[in-house]
């Protein structure tokens, strides 16, 4: 019998992958055709960019990553690039020849007047007073801009904004723009608690389990046959004479409740998924009544308070595989 596990990775190995990386927070990288990338996410889950926001939102749903908003991204409304250029246009003939000209005023003697009435021989002297202008804010400040249409001939003080998509070649205006949030992604505080505790046990035996030649997930979710969605702490397989062999463990380390309910659930789901083998590990131990279950169950239990140990012992027992 084969057991077909889900190609998708589960989320805790992409936490897992992060921190080996030393990655706590996920930033955004501009793109010029995308708008905001998150490499991470593309390049662990094997999708484009247009696929990682729906990746996210789920590991934010679930709580493993917190979001925080980081930027804002203007989008073409026809063909979602971020490739855009801004022009100005005249707000009464749509012209984009528009002069911007500024009045300035000088301290000393109180005059305004445009700019242009300043310049001399490539310098700012006052027409009135005759002295030149020295420092902007210093000795003279732009009291004012106002524009000029070339081709209809009116002023006015304010243009029209206009984008241009250089995809697409389309045409818009800020009340048609796309104008997305970007967010940053972190860690979240609940995963980084799990991560203290029994995650990091989970990763050092994912780890040791990987080298041994096993496939080794962590918190994959497996469908049963039930159509039910199931999921262990470690999802181990390995294939070997054209079988697959499948091994759901548990690890429950103290503080965890290992009544009989928890029991009867790990074999409910082992029996589901059709489990060739199901591991629980208990550190430091289970109840007397729950180590009764377990072998009634045919549960495989490992038990003790020194991590090492318990590596070693589930690894020979895992060698007959
Ligand atoms: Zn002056
Ligand atoms: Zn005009
Ligand atoms: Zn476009």
């Amino acid at each position: 019998m084969s057991n077909e596990t889900s190609s998708i990775p589960s989320t805790y190995d992409f936490i897992a992958y992060l921190l080996d990386k030393n990655v706590e927070e996920i930033i955004p990288v501009f793109d010029v055709n995308c708008g905001f990338r998150y490499p991470y996410v593309e390049e662990f889950f094997h999708v484009d960019s247009s696929h990682t926001a729906e990746i996210l939102d789920v590991l934010v749903e679930h709580d493993i990553l917190d979001r925080s908003l980081f930027d804002k991204i203007l989008l073409c409304p026809n063909c979602l690039s971020a490739n855009i250029r801004t022009i100005y246009i005249c707000p009464y003939c749509g012209s984009k020849f528009i002069v911007k000209h500024r009045v300035l005023e000088h301290f000393a003697c109180g005059t305004l007047a445009e700019e242009e009435k300043f310049k001399k021989n490539g310098k700012l002297i006052c027409p009135k007073c005759g002295v030149q202008l020295k420092k902007l804010n210093d000795d003279y400040r732009v009291a004012g801009i106002w524009c000029e249409c070339t081709s209809c001939g009116r002023d006015f003080d304010n243009p029209f904004v206009q984008h241009i998509c250089l995809n697409c070649n389309s045409t818009f205006r800020f009340e048609d723009a796309i104008y997305r949030n970007v967010y940053l992604y972190r860690i979240s505080e609940r995963a980084k608690r799990e991560l203290k505790g029994k995650f990091k046990y989970l990763l050092d035996l994912k780890d040791a389990l990987n080298s041994l030649g096993f496939e080794c997930h962590i918190k994959q979710s497996i469908t049963g046959l039930t159509g039910i969605s199931h999921s262990f702490d470690l999802t181990v397989a390995k294939s070997r004479d054209e079988r697959r062999f499948l091994i759901g463990i548990d690890l429950a380390v103290s503080g965890s409740i290992l009544d009989e309910r928890y029991i009867a659930a790990i074999f409910t789901k082992a029996y589901d998924v059709k489990c060739d083998e199901t591991i629980l590990i208990a550190m430091p131990q289970v109840s007397e009544d729950a180590r009764r279950l377990v072998a009634t169950y045919g549960i495989y239990l490992i038990e003790g308070e020194d991590f090492s140990k318990i590596k070693e012992k589930l690894i020979s027992h895992l060698r007959k595989f």
